[in-house]
Order: C-alpha cells, then structure tokens, then sequence
C-alpha cells in the first residue's frame, strides 16, 4: 500500500482493530493499527501514516509514544487493562446530594496518587447545602486545601463556580471522576454543549451488574483543555487497592510511617506508633484516620471474600 510521512497524532477513540487519530491541524482520520502496536488507548501520542487508497483520509498507526501517565482497571481476563494514558488532571466529583462523603473522596485520591497525579476536588449541587452541611464540607475542604489539593464548590444548576473551573481545564487532558448521581454528566454538557450524555443515566453503576464496556473518547472544551470520558473513566478508583496504594493516598501519614515503632505496625492501637501519636496530638484529623481504616478493612473484606472489585 502507498504510505505518507510519519506523522504525530493523538488518539481520541480507540474501538477494535480501528482508532480515531488527531492530526497537528485538529483533523481527525480514521486509522488501522499495525499488529506490532500491542495496546492502543484514549489518550495515546502515536505515529502514523496516511494511506492513500481511497478518497476517504485513512491511515495507519505505527507505534505508540511512551506514557507518562496511565490509568488501569483490574480486567477478569488480563489482569490489568489500560483504560486511557496522558491523563494530567483528576477531578473528584463530589457533590451534596448523594451525601458528601469524605471517605469515598479519599478514595479517589488514593488512585489518583497511585497514577502519579494530585487530585482537584470539585463539590457539585452547593446550592443545596443548608448552614450547617456548608459549615462541614468548608471544613474538609480546609484541610484537603492544606494537603495541597485544589478545592472548588461548584453548582451546575446555578452556575456557581464553572467560571473558576473553566480556566484549569486549559492545555490538559482532564478526566471527571466521582460517585453516580453527583452530577459528572451535568457538568460535562454544561462545559462541552455538543457532548450529549444523557443526565442520570443509571448504566454506569456496577452494582446494578450491567457492567458497561463503552469506549473512551476524548472531548474538546470550548475554551481549551481536553476531556477523556467514558463509564469505565467514571468508575475510576472504585476497584481494588492494595494496602501500598492506600497508604500512599494518605500523604500526611508518609513522614510519620518511618517513626513507627514496629515496622508491621497497622497504625491503629499498636504502641509507639507516629500516626497515632499524631492524631492524639491534634495533628491528623480524626477523619482521615478512620477512612484509612475503613478503606484498609473493606479491602481485606474484599480479598478474603474473593470476590472480584471493580
Ligand atoms: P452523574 O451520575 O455523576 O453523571 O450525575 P448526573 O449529571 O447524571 O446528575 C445526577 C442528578 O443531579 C441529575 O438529576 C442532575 O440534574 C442533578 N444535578 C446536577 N448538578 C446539579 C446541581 O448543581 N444542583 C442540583 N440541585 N442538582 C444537580
Ligand atoms: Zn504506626
């Protein structure tokens, strides 16, 4: 077959033996990939080259650049499965109503650390917060603030806070993840008008079993910046960690874990242990602590249950 120069491109969607590539002048060519080119993903810098075979713009990917970010999901069959690449920024969605919940944000920061990123936390539907609830999430917003994680409340119904958002998302490839029904959608159709997901749409929740394999895709904001999307992007974080993982989601507790006494020490009533020893001393709060140890014993639960986490 005629082949063109090599060329750099982005992978927007990848669907079977096809990908959608982004040239250097914002095109799009849909491409065959060459047997060599053994994983191919959302987020993905290639090498490709045009083919000239019809009058359609075909062409075909040669090999992948290095990563330097990736984002996995535990797959039945192959162990790990690459889900997208290149991800800069993580946004944890959060919101008022499902409940604000300090524990489940914990958990998406511990997966957004393990994939090297520091996570923005994001609390949708503000408006609806009475004094009180306001009082609360200012209060754990204060302290992820102080562990250097950005925070924004934000309310799509009223427009609150999308114009301080808008400006982060530029010159990056930013995925939105959180809980169902927090409003990840609503803000996606507010901020991307053309990109047309369906607002409440219950297919994404694993628990219900219907387990959805839609691709990723990447999305172009208006004003700058990409998106990758896609159910599995949203279902980030909710799998299966490992006791490293958590721990390392917890970055006020890394200094103290070489002070411990014991070096198995579980950092919870074990003698001489730093962490502890923080918390009683007002350092840590009572929070973070009890989160680590929630997540750390679902995730035994888990393993000694065999069952599979996604
Ligand atoms: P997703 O599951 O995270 O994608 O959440 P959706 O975008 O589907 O939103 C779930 C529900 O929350 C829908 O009924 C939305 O209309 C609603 N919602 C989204 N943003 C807001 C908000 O700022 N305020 C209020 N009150 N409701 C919102
Ligand atoms: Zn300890």
């Amino acid at each position: 077959d005629m082949l063109g120069a090599e060329q750099h491109g982005l992978v927007i969607s990848r669907f079977g033996q096809h990908a959608d590539i982004e040239d250097n002048q914002g095109q799009v060519i849909r491409c065959d990939i060459r047997r060599n080119v053994s994983s191919l993903v959302c987020g993905d810098r290639v090498l490709w080259r045009e083919a000239r075979e019809s009058d359609k713009r075909r062409g075909v990917v040669e090999a992948v650049q290095e990563r330097h970010s990736q984002m996995t999901r535990p797959d039945y069959y192959d162990g790990v499965k690459i889900v997208a690449s290149n991800i800069d920024q993580v946004f944890v969605v959060s919101s008022v109503l499902p409940d604000f919940s300090d524990q489940i944000i914990d958990r998406y920061i511990i997966a957004a650390e393990d994939m090297g990123i520091t996570p923005t936390l994001l609390v949708n539907k503000i408006e609806l917060a009475d004094e009180q609830q306001r009082q609360h999430i200012d209060e754990r917003l204060a302290y992820y603030q102080q562990l250097g994680y950005p925070t924004l409340t934000i309310s799509c119904k009223q427009q609150l806070g999308i114009e301080q958002l808008i400006p982060k998302l530029n010159d990056q490839i930013s995925i939105f993840v959180g809980q169902s029904g927090v409003g990840k959608s609503s803000l996606i159709n507010q901020l991307i008008p053309d990109a047309d997901i369906d607002v409440g749409d219950i297919s994404e929740n694993s628990g219900l079993g219907q387990h959805t394999t839609t691709a990723s895709r990447m999305l172009s904001f208006p004003g700058g910046g990409r998106l990758i999307d896609s159910p599995g992007v949203r279902e980030f974080g909710l799998w299966h960690l490992t006791p490293e993982q958590i721990i390392n989601g917890y970055i006020e507790f890394l200094p103290l874990i070489s002070q411990c006494k014991f070096r198995d020490c579980k950092h919870q009533a074990d003698p001489g242990c730093a962490v502890r020893a923080a918390l009683d001393a007002g350092e840590i709060p009572q929070f973070r602590f009890d989160n680590y140890h929630k997540i750390m014993l679902s995730m035994e639960e888990n393993r000694s249950n065999r069952t599979f986490v996604r």
